[in-house]
């Protein structure tokens, strides 16, 4: 009840890890998100149902309505943010501990670099296909990301769940174990840590657990560079999935309201909820958030997304 925790992206693992700490009693849950609920998450994202998919909840939103459900004598808050560089303090730095559940190494290690700069701990978990593996780090104990995934050696999952998709066991398996890991360093059970690279082929059968050194080199944990903390790293225009871009605005907010009457009458299939406005502009489908961030989808070109929030959003 005393511990404090950060969900960072709410897709399967954050959801299933976010439900365990629910369920095991921490006192205080932030589970942050940019996305919202589509059918295609139901398959493996167990905290979300038909409905949230139906009326395209954001997650952050969905996830918070159901973990108070479960356990409603906690605090639970859910953000309908991006995490990037310029809210990364603010959004993470009143937890004792951080929970990964992205599904981009962008963003992974942002988050690497605020936990190593504010040395608090952090579990990286990632699942794709049938496998899965996770690590807990504490910054000056144990290796980093950037000491796992920046040195010769390094490697991480370069599949994505939107190029070949992902099994639902595997994933609340890497959520179970991270949480397990989490569950130990939030009692103060630190010597039962096992500081180790866990991963899994729930396929193959595969598991391995292996001890990561640290990197004497490490531009994060030795040398102290955080570029992806300071920005350098986070482009206005980003990929996400297989076909789609995301703008952020960042600058901005938008009234939703007004931005659906202007274009009520020259957009298809336009649907609203209190947090998100969608349509279609055939072939593409737009989803605009009320902080600016806007979602295309049927392109992976930023000028055609670009031209098109400055067409049907405004420039
Ligand atoms: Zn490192």
């Amino acid at each position: 009840m005393a511990s404090s925790v950060v969900v960072v992206g709410c897709g399967a693992i954050g959801a299933t890890a976010a439900a365990l700490l629910v369920r095991a009693g921490v006192g205080r849950l932030r589970v942050v998100d940019r996305d919202f609920v589509e059918p295609s998450n139901l398959q493996r994202q167990m905290l979300f149902d038909e409905s949230d998919a139906r009326e395209a909840v954001p997650k952050a939103v969905a996830a918070e309505r159901k973990l108070r459900a479960l356990n409603s004598g906690i605090s639970t808050e859910g953000v309908i943010a991006d995490l990037y560089p310029g809210n990364a303090a603010q959004l993470l730095s009143s937890f004792d501990l951080i929970l990964d559940g992205t599904d981009n190494f962008e963003t992974r290690l942002l988050i690497n670099d605020f936990a190593v700069s504010a040395a608090k701990p952090w579990i990286y978990a990632a699942a794709v296909a049938s496998y899965g593996l996770t690590m807990t780090i504490r910054p000056g104990s144990t290796a980093c990301l950037a000491c796992l995934l920046e040195s010769e050696s390094g490697k991480g999952l370069e599949e994505t769940c939107d190029t070949v998709g992902v099994l639902g066991p595997i994933v609340n398996l890497i959520a179970s174990l991270e949480v397990a890991e989490a569950l130990k360093l939030l009692s103060g059970r630190e010597a039962a840590l096992h500081d180790r690279l866990v991963s899994c082929d729930v396929w193959s059968g595969r598991f391995q657990s292996i001890r990561v050194g640290r990197d004497p080199d490490c531009r994060a944990c030795v040398h102290q560079d955080f570029s992806y903390l300071q920005g350098e790293a986070q482009p206005q225009v980003t990929l996400c999935g297989r076909d789609s871009v995301q703008i952020h605005e960042r600058a901005r907010a938008l009234n939703l309201a007004v931005l659906r009457s202007r274009l009520s009458g020259t957009v298809g299939d336009l649907r609203s909820n209190d947090f998100l406005l969608r349509f279609r502009v055939a072939p593409y489908e737009m989803t605009v958030f009320a902080d600016g961030r806007a979602v295309f989808k049927g392109t992976t070109d930023p000028a055609v997304a670009r031209s098109l929030y400055a067409r049907y959003i405004g420039s």
